[in-house]
């Protein structure tokens, strides 16, 4: 009967879950908000590959708004806004609220590291009339998406006698480029049989540099000594100088638009430069926020958030001990009553490899700023796991915002998974929660995530700190 099949139309409308692609439901302005927003997200990917020139490139952004660098002893007041760079490789930013600051922070994180490859403390070799350098990847890659594609060096060299050169060559399209070279097809028989992990090995990734051997007869090592007498015209550094360096091999290729209709972004770095770039904006846009809005941009977490710039170390609770000293005030109260959007990307359904997705529970490309209430592995292991209250509290703050947003895990069951830095803030008792972006080929050289979900993160914590 015509009168029952509407009935049931109407329930389900009512009570059954709605998965829709974003852009149905999105005005067309609203969708050239989300491109426009993208062309300056572009422009930080192109400015800020490593998690140095990331704080470079925030502190230049910030200061621009009229953040300060926090000193301790500042008097602090509603409004005020300031930062705390961590030697450079992380920050932390925050625009003191009209709310006590006893009543807790709300915190955005998210990572500026990316994965790539480190060169070695001694990297410069020659083989066979070629000149080298050895590598030790960072992060988890797959080795031999890394071989045969430009790669620029960024990174900073201390000398012996401690002055800093800062390095970025093969960004310009006039630099030199470099690359990790693979074998012919031809010759590749017995390498053809290792599995795809071994396929290209650790210790295989290495850079050619240079072949050019410097003229003088009798000479050994002639190409690996006129690569040296290059670096030491243009730098002024001898090969010990490499002991006491941070050079990172990264992909030299540009952000660039994907699609005919240009709906996606692909880069190197959208992980997790994606989350770091729309939870700065949003600290940016926010004036006056009821909580104070605290933002933190780390490093390490790559490869574990160990280290004294990544999101294991103290900094964080130290920061929030120095400002809420300000106000008369323990550091711990602060973070017992704080909330926290930790933001990474997620993986997004891809339809080539449909079998690693459990379908319901994935999040897709255009489905909004993804939710994630646990990650970890292997029956949840490495995850802080938000409460149901706390998941429902940013649900609530999303819808009446108008975020469009899905929810994610990353991955079937046992197939794999993945931690975030979520875990090391939730273990400072901070209500804490996963949101991010999803995104294409995760941390492949060049990752693809869309135009609308990177404006719903943004959006998500605008909503969230405003
Ligand atoms: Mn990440
Ligand atoms: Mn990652």
């Amino acid at each position: 009967m015509s009168k029952d099949k509407s009935e049931g139309k109407e329930l389900k409308k009512e009570l059954l879950s709605k998965k829709n692609n974003a852009v149905l439901s999105m005005k067309s302005e609203e969708i050239k908000k989300c491109d426009k927003f993208c062309e300056g997200y572009k422009k930080f990917l192109d400015n800020a590959k490593t998690e140095r020139e990331a704080v470079e490139e925030t502190i230049k952004m910030i200061e621009a708004q009229g953040f300060v660098e926090y000193k301790i002893g500042m008097k602090l007041e509603a409004g005020d806004k300031i930062y705390r760079n961590n030697r450079g490789k992380a920050i932390i930013m925050a625009v003191i609220g009209s709310e006590d600051i006893s009543k807790g922070v709300r915190l955005c994180a998210a990572h500026i590291d990316s994965p790539r490859l480190d060169l070695k403390q001694n990297p410069l070799y020659e083989s066979n009339e070629l000149a080298l350098f050895k590598t030790h990847y960072y992060g988890g890659i797959k080795k031999y998406q890394w071989t045969t594609i430009p790669l620029a060096l960024h990174g900073v060299i201390i000398k012996a006698d401690g002055s800093k050169i800062s390095i970025k060559i093969g960004e310009d399209e006039d630099d030199p480029v470099f690359c990790v070279n693979d074998l012919l097809p031809h010759l590749a028989t017995e390498q053809m049989k290792r599995t795809l992990a071994q396929g290209v090995k650790g210790e295989e990734l290495n850079i050619l540099i240079g072949s050019r051997p410097f003229k003088e007869d009798d000479l050994s090592e002639a190409v690996k000594l006129n690569i040296m007498s290059i670096l030491n015209e243009k730098y002024g550094i001898i090969e010990d100088d490499f002991i006491s360096a941070e050079l990172e091999a990264v992909p030299a290729f540009k952000a660039r638009d994907i699609g005919f209709d240009r709906s996606m972004v692909g880069s190197y770095g959208h992980d997790d430069r994606v989350c770091a770039y729309t939870a700065l904006m949003a600290t940016i846009k926010c004036k006056n926020p009821k909580h104070t809005a605290v933002t933190i941009l780390t490093d390490k977490e790559e490869t574990g958030s160990d280290g004294n710039t990544g999101l294991q170390s103290a900094y964080l609770k130290y920061f929030i001990a120095d400002i809420a000293a300000e106000f008369g005030c323990e550091g711990r109260t602060v973070l017992s009553n704080s909330e926290c959007m930790s933001a990474d990307v997620n993986a997004a359904f891809d339809p080539t490899f449909p079998d690693v997705m459990e379908k319901n529970n994935c999040a897709y490309i255009n489905h909004g700023v993804v939710v994630t209430k646990y990650t970890g592995a292997r029956g949840k292991s490495g995850t802080s796991d938000a409460s149901a209250e706390y998941v429902g509290k940013i649900r609530k703050l999303l819808d009446k915002h108008d975020v469009i947003w899905q929810t994610g895990e990353l991955g079937k069951v046992d197939f794999g998974g993945g931690g975030t830095v979520a875990a090391y803030i939730a273990n400072l008792n901070v209500d804490t929660i996963d949101v991010g972006v999803p995104v294409l080929s995760m941390h492949a050289p060049f990752e693809t995530v869309s135009k609308i979900d990177v404006y719903m993160t943004y959006k998500a914590f605008l909503s969230f700190v405003s």
